[in-house]
């Protein structure tokens, strides 16, 4: 089978010239590419991201969605930075604006791709898994998208990288007309059996459980934990921040993965084909997603940016070259006593990366096989 191209952009800086510093070489590949190729001239081209969280402050850097964006005026079409719902529209804003992200820095306006309420989307077929999701307005009706990753590990993912972005972040959080298990809560529910389950005797009513759910439907009442069974996405925050283990969420793994892929597959159904580039940032690697309330130090040393018009080699190049780095010491890996050699976030989370990146090559999104071009 044919193989996919990566470019990889080290983050090794060792020449005292701006050319050859990560922003520079990421600009000069951007001139390098044919970028006009996949857009309509004057056309609306999506820069999709993840805006972060309060806290979350190792999202991706202004600087270098700006080289995006840049690149993007360059070749003719009509930027914008976006991202979906995830907490209150004009919170989220507020939240990237104090992240960094802006219109100022980024150099093209911030939108929220399904609208401030989170009810601005389309209904499109996704699979056997997921049925039919709720894809955000904004990147349903553009022709163009560049894809923008800041890779790191996920709670029920594994890893956090493009398939992940668009499976979740291309997603809007409910519908008018839907119930909101077509969108991105269903992505995180629909691989759930079963109850969250609290064991009171290893509870010590710290409340981060309470403090880390994104729709506020958890909390305790005369003394027990308590949540809303109805309106709960089972995204797992709280059970994963439970210093205790006093929370417990039944969940079949295999068939997230193939959900996340089959959501991924729908997002792009929207487009052409070679309508999309990707980019992973395999900087600041945390061990959380970008969507948790802090951001921990780094697990994996800074390894730079790949580029791939293959959303599935992109991943898989970039969950490669994760396995090949050794843990930092100091960091949540070293607490855990992984080792080199071991697969960091597979082992700090439980959950195989692998599997939605499979999956997604199951479904015909891209190629495992990747060819590494390194600059
Ligand atoms: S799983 Fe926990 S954190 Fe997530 S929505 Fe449900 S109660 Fe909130
Ligand atoms: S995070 Fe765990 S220990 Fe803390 S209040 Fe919630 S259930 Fe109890």
């Amino acid at each position: 089978m044919e193989q996919s191209q990566v470019v990889w952009l080290s983050a090794r800086a060792t020449k005292w010239s701006y050319k050859e510093s990560l922003a520079g070489r990421l600009e000069t590949l951007l001139k390098e590419l044919p970028l006009s190729r996949c857009m309509k001239k004057k056309a609306p081209v999506a820069v999709k991201t993840h805006f972060g969280s309060e806290g979350a402050h190792r999202v991706v850097r202004p600087l270098f969605i700006r080289k995006v964006v840049d690149g993007v005026i360059r070749a003719g079409g009509k930027p914008f930075v976006t991202d979906t719902v995830r907490i209150r529209g004009l919170d989220y804003l507020k939240v990237a604006n104090e992240n960094g992200l802006n219109h100022l820095s980024c150099g093209a306006p911030l939108v929220m791709a399904d609208g401030i309420f989170g009810n601005d989307n389309v209904l499109v077929p996704a699979g056997k898994e997921q049925g039919e999701v709720l894809v955000a307005s904004a990147i349903y009706d553009v022709p163009s998208m560049i894809v923008l990753s800041h890779f790191k590990g996920h709670v029920n993912a594994g890893i956090g990288g493009a398939i992940k972005n668009l499976a979740m972040g291309g997603l809007s959080g409910s519908s008018r007309s839907n119930d909101w298990k077509h969108g991105r809560g269903g992505m995180h529910a629909h691989h759930t059996e079963g109850e969250i389950s609290w064991k009171e005797a290893l509870c010590t009513r710290c409340d981060q459980c309470v403090e880390v759910c994104p729709l506020e439907v958890c909390s305790f009442e005369n003394e027990r934990f308590h949540y809303n069974q109805k309106r709960c996405w089972r995204c797992g925050r709280c059970v994963r921040v439970c210093p205790e283990e006093a929370l417990h969420m039944p969940m079949n793994d295999d068939r997230f993965h193939q959900g996340l892929a089959e959501s991924a597959g729908a997002v792009l159904s929207t487009f052409k084909k070679g309508r999309i580039l990707y980019i992973n940032f395999l900087l600041e690697i945390q061990p959380e997603c970008d969507c948790m309330p802090m951001a921990d130090v780094p697990v994996i040393q800074d390894l730079g940016i790949l580029v791939s018009d293959d959303i599935v080699a992109v991943d898989q190049a970039s969950l490669d070259l994760l396995r090949e780095s050794p843990p930092l010491p100091g960091s949540a890996a070293e607490d855990k006593g992984i080792t080199r050699g071991e697969d960091v976030m597979l082992l700090l989370h439980e959950a195989n990366g692998q599997k939605h990146i499979d999956a997604a090559c199951e479904l015909g999104l891209g190629n495992k096989s990747y060819d590494l071009v390194r600059k």
